[in-house]
């Protein structure tokens, strides 16, 4: 019947689109589902509108999972270069902006639009502002019962991603079909988010609202050597949301202001040939002027070096090497770029992205126990379990 599809997919995100290409082109029958009023919404908003779609540079240790070995498998066959010739068979212009992160020069539209182009070239169908209620097991499949009537289905892709800005229709429909299906789920919690401080730090740090600086940054032992960014609300930028999916209430963040310097022995040396200088004009040499300015001010370290003890220096470089703030906490879901944890992969076929126990029911994407680094991994994961998924459904 016209209801009936070879394949539905629930989500028109990054995964469900490349799925539902991937499908047609091998002449399935296919639908996407989607809630929302269009298709794409997060990779439009993505790398600030420019959409960081991959990372030349990727590899499974650039992921995070209970079961870290299961991604493997699919990033392994579809790579990034992979995804890279589809974008160029596109003519759309890109750019690299830090090592292997490859950014739409003009628009996240451009993908947004190329994986359009792929579903209407594979035949693959797409229905917006249509929400799924429930989903039921019967004789001809699953029959997906959504606010437009009843459709079947043999095979069922469920491409729902996280929690991460419910604003632009983020929901735990995925979670909930998982655990419907006996599938467990993994706690959940807010990924690659910006920290929230405690009310006394926050306003101390007030002067160095707007300023970003070069750290390393660690958390339970991940480095990060990526800009720091103070802002109003706490500490942002690149390092910071990479060691936040390592972060868990109450650890503390080790912060090295002036990475790849040995900055006891440099304060000691210079105290020996310029005793007049101070602290202040070593930091300005070395750190953003207005950063510098007010770490200074921040610690009161005034007068020249000479009147420094080694002790004093051994201070003040621990102060710099391992400045250690403790989060109040993150800024959680409303500004999370992912959603750690979600479905086990251990129930998945790493192959396939199939559950074992119900071979035509497959979970791809944000929702699954697989979360990416900053850089364009989270889209690489995305097209890869996509594909993975659409050349087996
Ligand atoms: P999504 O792309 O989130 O798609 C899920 C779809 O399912 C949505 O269209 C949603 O409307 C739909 N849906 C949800 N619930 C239902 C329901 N109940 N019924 C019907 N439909 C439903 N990653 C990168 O690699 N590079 C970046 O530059 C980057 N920048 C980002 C910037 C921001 C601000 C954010 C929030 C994320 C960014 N990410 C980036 C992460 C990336 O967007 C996600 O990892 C990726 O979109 C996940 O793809 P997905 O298809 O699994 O889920």
């Amino acid at each position: 019947s016209s209801n009936h599809y070879d394949v539905i997919i629930i989500g028109a995100g990054a995964a469900g689109l490349m799925c539902a290409a991937t499908a047609g082109y091998r002449g399935r029958r296919v639908l996407v589902l989607d809630h929302a009023n269009k298709p794409g919404k997060k990779i439009l908003m993505s790398g600030g509108g420019r959409c960081n779609f991959t990372n030349l540079n990727s590899t499974p240790a650039n992921f995070l999972s209970d079961n870290p070995h299961f991604c493997i498998s699919a990033l392994r066959r579809y790579t990034p270069q992979a995804f890279l010739e589809l974008v160029e068979r596109h003519g759309i212009e890109h750019e690299e902006k830090a090592a292997g992160q490859l950014f739409c020069k003009d628009s996240a539209k451009d993908i947004v639009n190329m994986l359009l182009t792929e579903c209407e070239w594979a035949g693959a169908g797409i229905r917006m502002k249509t929400s799924v209620n429930n989903i039921t097991q019967g004789s001809e499949g699953y029959q997906v019962n959504t606010s437009s009537g009843t459709l079947t289905c043999e095979s069922l892709v469920v491409a729902c991603g996280g929690l991460s800005i419910p604003t632009m229709g983020a929901t735990g429909f995925g979670y909930d079909l998982a655990r419907q299906f006996g599938l467990r789920v993994l706690p959940t919690r807010a990924g690659l988010v910006p920290f929230t401080l405690h009310p006394e730090l926050k306003q101390q740090l007030a002067p160095l609202s707007g300023v970003s600086c070069p750290v390393d940054a660690a958390c339970n032992n991940q480095h990060f050597r990526d800009p720091m960014l103070v802002t109003h609300r706490g500490l942002s930028g690149p390092s910071m949301l990479q060691v936040s999916s390592f972060w868990q209430p109450g650890d503390s963040l080790i912060i090295n202001l002036l990475p790849g310097r040995n900055i006891r022995e440099e304060l000691a040396s210079l105290r020996k040939q310029k005793p007049q200088s101070t602290v202040a004009q070593y930091l300005a040499w070395h750190l953003p002027k207005r950063f510098a300015q007010a770490f200074n001010e921040l610690y009161g370290w005034r007068g020249p070096l000479q009147s420094y003890k080694n002790s004093d220096i051994e201070q003040i470089a621990d102060t710099l090497g391992q400045w250690t703030v403790k989060p109040a906490g993150t800024e959680g879901y409303r500004t999370a770029e992912v959603t750690l944890g979600g479905v086990d992969t251990r129930q998945l076929s790493s192959k396939t992205m199939a559950t074992l126990e119900h071979p035509s029911l497959y979970f791809i994407g944000e929702v699954v126990d697989v979360t990416g680094h900053l850089g364009g991994h989270n889209f690489q994961w995305a097209w890869a379990s996509g594909v993975a998924a659409g050349q087996h459904v």
